[in-house]
């Protein structure tokens, strides 16, 4: 765990781009907030945990779809904190929006449980989530999600902004 100042805004074009090849079926739009988020983080972590996320938007559009990647600066309360157990502040917040089949509510209650997965026997081992879920906390921060049957799902991540330039 090696933690460096980087920009979520870069750190999103970066790895979005190494997805939008290989998928020509999704089409990848990403509105960045227009000035750097600068995050003291664990690089290689919140891209695995981006990638995780990406893959998984793949599955959830299996007939194509578009994948939308936000990134804003939020100002979180304490209401909001206490329930997640963070310091209240401003945040780097980051949407992962799918148009894919979506899940649930029972379905959304385990998804960050380690193993629990809906796919079939070898196509997923129901790690990503759990282990994404354990990164972001470790980063001092919450990821959370918000889904619609059939008409998507949305994954929000919340890190905590850093004073130091990127
Ligand atoms: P895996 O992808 O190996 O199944 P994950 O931990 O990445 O494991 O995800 C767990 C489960 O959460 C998935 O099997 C699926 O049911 C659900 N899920 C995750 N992301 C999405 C998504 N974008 N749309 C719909 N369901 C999702
Ligand atoms: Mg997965």
């Amino acid at each position: 765990y090696e933690t460096q100042p980087i920009d979520l805004n870069e750190l999103i074009l970066s790895s979005s781009s190494l997805i939008s090849r290989t998928k020509k079926s999704m089409n990848v739009r990403a509105v960045l907030h227009p000035f750097p988020l600068v995050v003291k983080a664990d690089k290689r972590q919140i891209e695995q945990v981006l990638l995780n996320l990406y893959v998984n938007a793949f599955h959830a559009m299996p007939d194509g779809g578009e994948l939308l990647l936000q990134t804003a600066n939020v100002m979180l309360g304490e209401n909001v904190c206490k329930n997640n157990q963070i310091v209240p502040g401003n945040y780097a917040h980051i949407s992962i929006a799918d148009t894919g089949i979506g899940m649930d509510d029972e379905t959304k209650k385990k998804i960050f449980d380690p193993f629990f997965t809906t796919k079939e026997m070898g196509r997923g081992t129901g790690l990503g989530l759990s282990s994404a879920f354990g990164i972001i906390k470790n980063h001092k921060g919450m990821i959370s999600v918000s889904s619609s049957i059939n008409h998507g799902s949305t994954f929000n991540i919340y890190l905590p902004l850093s004073e130091e330039e990127a």
